[in-house]
């Protein structure tokens, strides 16, 4: 394969800027000409397509977002336009994509593949760490730190204040990141999708925290599982503090990446490049026990998920007494 593009799509995601460049660097150094599409579908389909060399990608290993930009293009999902920016591929001789993103992303190239034989890989690129297929997605421990450094600072006034505050995360139907930020940063209680009746269980750990005297208390709560402005309406009238709510919103997505999700996106980069190089498509790239693994595309949606949430939930049911 001669010649490669790279695309970031869905939500922004630390990391991306990190795989996009691993991906750029890899291709160049195997003699393999490397395009970049702007705004991820949007772009392809409206032609913004470009030649990548290496000062494009040089000093951005450590910058959130993306320098691709990502954008929706609701459009990707008729046909009519995926041949178009099919054609805008095929016009200058790009035979394989890397798409960065979320599910949706790789079903988009998936299509794209079946219908105009373009070789396509996915990375998975999300805070939300939501993809079947991977132990973890590229953004998803920067923005875990995110949520503990917000967490630290919301205790110091939660316990001052003898206050309980309730912080949703973001996650959409995932709980991994409320999951995670209860069991890193000592939380006094989680509601996630994923578990049944949590409100209650919620109810019964704080009244227990304040048997043992315990007067505050920090409680993540997964965007999955609804307003958190109702959690509040109901936690109200439960338990004897005064209850706060806190959005921590978009502040979630940015920053600089981690190590982990650096290194994360670089060896993902590189394997995505190595494939295209081999010839092969229509796969996802992903980390199980700590090794690099390809699963068709579609495992994305077709697939389950090996991760135990449930069990970490209890774990961290059992902690937040
Ligand atoms: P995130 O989980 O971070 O939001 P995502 O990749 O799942 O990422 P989506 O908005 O679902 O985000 O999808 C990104 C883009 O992929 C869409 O704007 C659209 O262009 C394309 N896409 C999504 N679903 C499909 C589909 N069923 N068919 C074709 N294209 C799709």
């Amino acid at each position: 394969m001669k010649r490669i593009a790279v695309l970031t799509s869905g939500g922004d995601a630390p990391g991306m800027n990190a795989a996009v460049r691993a991906v750029a660097k890899v291709a160049m150094a195997k003699g393999i000409e490397v395009f970049g599409v702007k705004r991820g579908y949007l772009g392809m389909l409206h032609d913004e397509i470009f030649r990548m060399d290496g000062s494009y990608v040089s000093g951005i290993i450590d910058r959130g977002g993306t320098v691709l930009l990502t954008a929706r293009c609701l459009e990707f999902k008729d046909p009519k336009f995926r041949a178009i920016a099919a054609e805008n591929l095929k016009k200058r001789g790009i035979e394989g994509i890397v798409v960065i993103g979320g599910d949706g992303s790789y079903r988009g190239a998936d299509l794209l593949s079946k219908e105009h034989g373009i070789k396509v890989v996915g990375l998975p690129g999300t805070i939300d760490n939501d993809i079947v297929g991977t132990d973890y997605t590229i953004g998803f421990d920067t923005c875990l730190n995110t949520i503990l450094d917000a967490m630290s600072k919301l205790r110091d006034t939660a316990t001052s204040h003898e206050r309980t505050i309730l912080m949703e995360v973001m996650g959409r139907h995932a709980g991994d990141l409320a999951l995670h930020a209860c069991l890193a940063g000592g939380g006094d209680g989680v509601l996630i999708p994923e578990a049944e009746n949590p409100l209650e269980m919620l109810v019964y750990q704080i009244k227990e925290r304040r048997r043992q005297g315990k007067l505050h208390d920090i409680v993540l709560v997964a965007e999955g599982v609804g307003k958190v402005q109702d959690v509040e309406d109901y936690m109200r009238e439960k338990v004897s503090t005064e209850v706060r709510s806190v959005v921590l919103g978009h502040v979630q997505r940015g920053g600089t990446p981690s190590g982990f999700d650096r290194v994360l996106a670089t060896k993902m980069g590189a394997r995505a490049v190595e494939l295209l190089e081999q010839g092969e498509g229509g796969v996802m790239v992903g980390i199980e026990n700590n090794q690099l693994v390809t699963h068709p595309i579609s495992f994305a949606w077709e697939g389950t998920r090996k991760y135990d949430i449930k069990k970490d939930y209890e774990l961290a049911v059992m902690l937040s007494k």
